[in-house]
């Protein structure tokens, strides 16, 4: 037994017959694994901002080289997840389990750790944890090999990478409807001029207009846009009965919609097949789902064309390529949800690079929405030309923390 394990840990990993990582195969073990809780303490409850606190894991191997991840989560119950005692076979210290494993062995740490915590994980906020270790070993294993994560997770499947813009103003918060569509226009020039050619507006508009005039505020953002730029939808869970967003999506069929978001409550798949059954425009969402197995329930029960996992709540890189793979023999797209850090940004840069069945990736600007976490946290930032990223480059996610930015947000007990 390797130390600083649960005396748990080797049934299962012996049970499968499988070895335990030598010293001729593996480069470095995995030495600590730090939770950084950060948050910018400004209060976000009255709005949506996915980026306003995030925790962070830093994998640390032998030789000192680090990895990081991040999940969408709340900071401290993710740390009292990673850090927490063995209990049983179902339910381990994650920890534990990974101080002296080979963090290149990204899927088999992946279906240890999903064994190990059976019981607190499986879905929810224990795959959020995993998807942050997930990442982070895929950073961690990509440094120690010089490789960026795109070439770990099979390769190039194209020559460049394409993201779209997601634009949202903020909930109207007693503002107007005309305030709200100002601020989206000045949003839409924004992410043109920052080089997207892809964008998404959001009409979290709430009950501040009707159906009939939503179709108008679409329609107008249509215009705003002119032709050419690819433009989604997201309609933030608005309606309860999909004959009303059938309406809706009918009235805004020549509009040239990409795909239409969040139409119906989250875990209404029954009406979001029928929905999609009927719509003229692509369905989507699944932004909540965790793993394979609640994708697969959105793609048969839900018949959506497109799903959204978030990478960093999915399961990490390894889950979201079996989703991807799953998608294909559907012939459903996977444009992966990604409003967080600078973190979760290159994670859908090296996920797209790598997955045919991704035409899209969202990627949370920070020149379009105020967040320090986003901005502060990683860099370098990458550059958009004409709709398009170039490949990414340097080992592993190929962003850094930046010290003084953790310093400055670490959540102290
Ligand atoms: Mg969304």
């Amino acid at each position: 037994m390797r130390p600083g394990q649960c005396h748990f840990v080797s049934g299962r990993r012996w049970a499968l017959n499988l070895p335990a990582p030598t010293e001729e195969t593996i480069l470095a073990a995995i030495g600590e694994i730090e939770v950084l809780p950060l948050s910018t303490a400004v209060d976000r409850s009255g709005d949506l901002d996915g980026s306003n606190d995030t925790v962070v894991d830093r994998i640390t191997d032998e030789d000192g080289l680090t990895g990081i991840g991040e999940c969408d989560a709340p900071p401290g119950v993710i740390k009292a997840f990673v850090e927490m005692p063995c209990a049983h076979q179902w339910s381990q210290s994650p920890r534990r389990l990974l101080v002296g494993a080979d963090p290149v062995e990204t899927v088999a740490l992946w279906e240890q750790l999903y064994e190990a915590t059976a019981y607190p994980g499986r879905r929810g906020l224990g795959i959020h944890a995993l998807s942050a270790i997930d990442i982070a070993l895929h950073d961690l294993a990509g440094k120690q090999l010089g490789l960026p994560i795109y070439k770990l997770l099979g390769g190039a499947r194209r020559r460049s990478l394409t993201p779209y813009a997601t634009i949202f103003p903020g909930l109207p918060q007693g503002r107007t409807i005309s305030q709200v569509m100002d601020e989206i226009g000045q949003l839409f020039t924004r992410a043109l001029d920052l080089g997207f050619r892809a964008v998404k507006m959001e009409v979290l508009f709430e009950d501040l207009v009707s159906d009939r005039e939503l179709v108008a505020l679409i329609r107008e953002g249509r215009d705003m846009l002119g032709e050419g730029i690819t433009m989604a939808l997201d309609f933030g869970y608005r309606w309860r009965d999909w004959h009303d967003a059938k309406w809706v999506l009918d009235k805004i069929a020549d509009c040239d919609i990409y795909f239409a978001e969040a139409a119906l409550l989250h875990d209404d798949l029954h009406g979001h097949a029928r929905l999609a059954q009927h719509s003229p425009i692509r369905i989507c969402g699944a932004e909540h789902a965790a793993t394979r197995w609640e994708i697969r329930e959105w793609i048969e029960v839900g018949q959506v064309s497109v799903v959204q996992p978030d990478i960093n709540r999915c399961g990490g890189f390894t889950e979201i390529r079996r989703i991807a793979e799953m998608a294909e023999l559907y012939g459903v797209q996977v444009i992966p949800h990604g409003w967080k850090t600078g973190i979760t940004a290159a994670c859908g840069r090296h996920f797209q690079a790598a997955c045919p069945a991704a035409p899209l990736f969202e990627h949370l600007s920070p020149e379009l929405f105020d967040s320090p976490l986003r901005r502060e946290l990683v860099s370098p930032e990458p550059i958009i030309e004409d709709g398009r990223m170039g490949l990414p480059d340097a080992s592993g996610l190929g962003v850094e923390l930046d010290p003084a930015a953790v310093e400055k947000y670490l959540i102290r007990d």
